[in-house]
Parts: structure tokens; C-alpha cells; sequence
């Protein structure tokens, strides 16, 4: 698309420490769009996404949402600006139920009335039907899968204007990955911006608008998803042919 981007970074450098975990990445995110920063271990792909959130602070450069600049705004002030994050790892609360852990992922982003509140439960539900069937179990008891979903049910609760996803695919079996993978497209097919972090080049290029390759720390290729997909040396390092 064109017009202003949803997301822009713009030479991007994190620190931890005297380790420059960024080296000065620049990536956009246009409204409507999938995007995936592809990388291997290690690359960075953590560090930018808690860049975005406001979780790492920046040494250099600036991050603008819809325009305006966040560089300097706390995350909860990006929450409030609907950038949200499903961090690595999913976090989900063992101890609550599905339905008390969905319930988390409103505080703060007040629903208008009890009715928007049910309208936002049933579509995540109409996403995640196993989500429905289990509303009073424990999130702790469900399976990897299953708590990858509630984790990305959680964060579409706070009706996100983009989302972040780190790593969904992390530790899943190859079939729930795939189902995974569908429910981020639909997510997508029905509007919401998402910004995708992963391993898995197969299963995000194919699926993405776009996509950006992140090697320590610095990109060093972007491009249409499929593209990328057929590029020989992404080939070669991220799917093992060459
Ligand atoms: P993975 O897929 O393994 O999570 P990643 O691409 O997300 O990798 P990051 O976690 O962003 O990579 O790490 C980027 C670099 O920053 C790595 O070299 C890592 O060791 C370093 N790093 C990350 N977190 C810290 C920290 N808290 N303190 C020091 N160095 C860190």
C-alpha cells in the first residue's frame, strides 16, 4: 500500500550493555500488511520486536507508529496506542483459566459496552473454537499449541492496531504449526497489521506480504514473501537447500 506506514523504523541500534545486539535497521510495516523479519538464532529478531513494544530502549534511531514518533513513549503508552505484543514464549497465565487469561488481555483497553466485550470473546472464539470448548481450564494444562493460541486470542482482546507475534511457531509440532500459520493469515485476511518474527521461512514467507532477513543484527535482504521464499541463499540458510 501506500500512504504512511503503520510501523517505521528507522536505523534502529539496541544495546545491552557494550553488545550491539542492532546495528541500525531501518523496516516498514504498511496497514493491511503481513510482514516477517526472518532470522536465525540470535539474529535480533527478540530485541527488535521489544524495541517496538518499548521493552529495549534505543541507542540511535526512532520508531514511528501511524506517524507519530514512540521512540520516547513508555510501553503501556503503546499498548494504550494498540501495538501489541505476543511475546516469545506465549507467557500466558498457567494459573487462570482460558477465559480469565483472554480477560487480561483487555485490562486496560476498556470495551465500549458489555456487548463489544462478547463480540470481541466470540470472534476469538469463532478463531480458536478449541479456545470455546475449554473456557474454564487452566491455561498451564493446555497443550504447546493450545496455549500459543490462547496467548494470540489474549492479544487480539485488546483489539491490537498492529501485532507483534514473536516466534508462534517456537517448540509446535509441524501440524500445529500449519494451523497456526492459517489462523495468523486469517487474522490478517480480516484486516489486522501484523508484524511476525520467526525461524520458520516456509511457513511465514508464504504466507507474508513481505518480508525482511535479519543476520546479526543488521538486514541484509528484503522483499515480497514468495520471493524471498525462492531466493537461493534464503534457500540455503534458512530452509537447508541450496
Ligand atoms: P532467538 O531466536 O534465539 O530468540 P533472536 O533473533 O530473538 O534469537 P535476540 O534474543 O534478539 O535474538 O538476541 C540478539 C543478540 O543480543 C544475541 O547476541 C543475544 O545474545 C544478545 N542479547 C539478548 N538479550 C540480551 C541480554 N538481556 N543481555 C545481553 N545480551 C543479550
Amino acid at each position: 500500500g501506500s500512504g504512511t506506514p503503520v510501523l517505521e523504523l528507522s536505523n534502529v541500534v539496541i544495546h545491552y550493555g557494550r553488545i550491539k545486539a542492532l546495528h541500525g535497521i531501518s523496516l516498514s510495516v504498511q496497514a493491511g500488511e503481513l510482514v516477517t523479519l526472518l532470522g536465525a538464532n540470535g539474529a535480533g529478531k527478540s530485541t527488535t520486536m521489544r524495541g517496538i513494544s518499548g521493552l529495549n530502549r534505543l541507542t540511535e534511531g526512532s520508531i514511528r507508529f501511524n506517524g507519530e514518533d514512540i521512540t520516547a513513549l513508555k510501553p503501556h503508552e503503546r499498548v494504550a496506542r494498540g501495538i501489541i505484543q505476543v511475546p516469545e514464549g506465549r507467557r500466558i497465565f498457567p494459573g487462570m483459566t482460558v477465559l480469565e487469561n483472554l480477560d487480561m488481555g483487555c485490562y486496560g483497553r476498556r470495551f465500549e459496552s458489555k456487548a463489544a466485550y462478547g463480540e470481541a470473546l466470540d470472534e476469538v472464539f469463532e478463531l480458536f473454537p478449541r479456545l470455546g470448548e475449554r473456557k474454564k481450564q487452566f491455561g498451564g494444562t493446555m497443550s504447546g499449541g493450545e496455549q500459543q493460541m490462547l496467548a494470540i486470542g489474549r492479544a487480539l482482546m485488546a483489539r491490537p492496531n498492529l501485532l507483534l507475534l514473536d516466534e508462534p511457531s517456537m517448540g509446535l509440532a509441524p501440524m500445529v504449526i500449519r494451523q497456526i500459520f492459517e489462523i495468523i493469515a486469517k487474522i490478517n485476511a480480516g484486516g489486522t497489521t501484523i508484524l511476525l518474527v520467526e525461524q520458520n521461512a516456509q511457513q511465514a514467507l508464504s504466507r507474508s506480504t513481505r518480508g525482511y532477513i535479519l543476520e546479526t543484527g543488521s538486514i541484509t535482504k528484503e522483499g515480497p514473501g514468495r520471493e524471498l521464499l525462492h531466493d537461493d541463499a534464503v534457500r540455503e540458510a534458512y530452509l537447508g537447500v541450496a
